[in-house]
């Protein structure tokens, strides 16, 4: 007697590799996004080995269809295809290190709910924006942002926190304990509070309440730049109660780049 019964044996899903690592002699374990089953983890077998047939559609930050067969603790790959690739993420170091943002923040996140929809469409979305866009740091603020609804950490940036008034057009304050704004008379008084300009606070507000087609802007100055990607790795990290890794390889990348040792 078969202990489970053929039909349950096997499943399709669309997933996103997020990382592997080795397992045994020739085969790995992934670690996946999927959008039924949210993340997951399962076996490679034999990938390792030269003239694998799997092997080149399972890289990571790849979307790919699979066959999964249920296994006693992990299930097991059993047929992989590539959907897409993302061949400008792999050519760039930088949009490779954005792409690892996204890996890390989902997989940090921990996201095993059945219904990862919205989140899974919108991390393919975001790699496809990694691979095209001239300007690919906006896709991954994008990213962050929306992430940030998804999981319920939605920041508060149209009313102060504290004293609840609504936010005037001027420089303000962001908590990160209290996931919001502080305005200019409630900030100053709290230690942790940090200062948050109006243009970057405009731009998060554009990402939050806005499809990423409406809240595409021309570039930012280097400034806003960095203080809207140092609030939000900030305000990650706060959530997440550990630092993030990925954010200082994109940091050295950047730095290469502006330099003329790397163009
Ligand atoms: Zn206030």
């Amino acid at each position: 007697m078969p202990r489970v019964t053929e039909r349950g044996r096997v499943y399709r899903t669309d997933a996103i590799v997020l990382r592997r690592s080795d397992l045994g002699e020739a085969d790995r374990l992934l670690t996946l996004f999927t959008a039924q089953r949210g993340k997951l983890r399962v076996v490679a077998k034999g990938v390792r080995r030269p003239g694998s047939k799997k092997a080149g559609h399972l890289e990571p930050f790849t979307l790919v269809n699979l066959l999964l067969a249920r296994g006693r603790e992990l299930d097991i790959i059993t047929q992989a295809e590539a959907v897409r690739t993302f061949p400008q993420i792999r050519a760039d170091l930088l949009r490779l290190g954005l792409a690892a943002s996204v890996a890390e923040l989902i997989d940090r996140f921990g996201i095993q709910e059945s219904d990862s929809l919205d989140l899974f469409q919108l991390a393919a979305d975001t790699l496809d924006r990694l691979d095209r866009e001239a300007e690919p740091e906006a896709a991954l603020r994008y990213f962050q942002v929306r992430l940030l609804d998804l999981v319920g950490f939605r920041p508060e940036l149209f009313r102060c926190v504290s004293c609840s008034n609504e936010a005037r057009p001027v420089d303000q304050f962001f908590s990160l304990s209290e996931g919001g704004l502080l305005c200019p008379s409630c900030g100053p008084q709290r230690e942790q509070a940090r200062p948050l300009s109006l243009p970057a606070l405009k731009v998060l507000r554009h990402n939050q309440r806005n499809s990423y087609e409406q809240a595409a802007r021309p570039k930012l100055s280097p400034t806003v730049a960095q203080e809207l990607d140092g609030l939000l790795e900030s305000y990650l990290s706060y959530l997440l109660e550990r630092e993030l890794n990925v954010p200082r390889f994109v940091r050295q990348v950047r730095r290469l780049k502006e330099s003329s040792v790397y163009s």
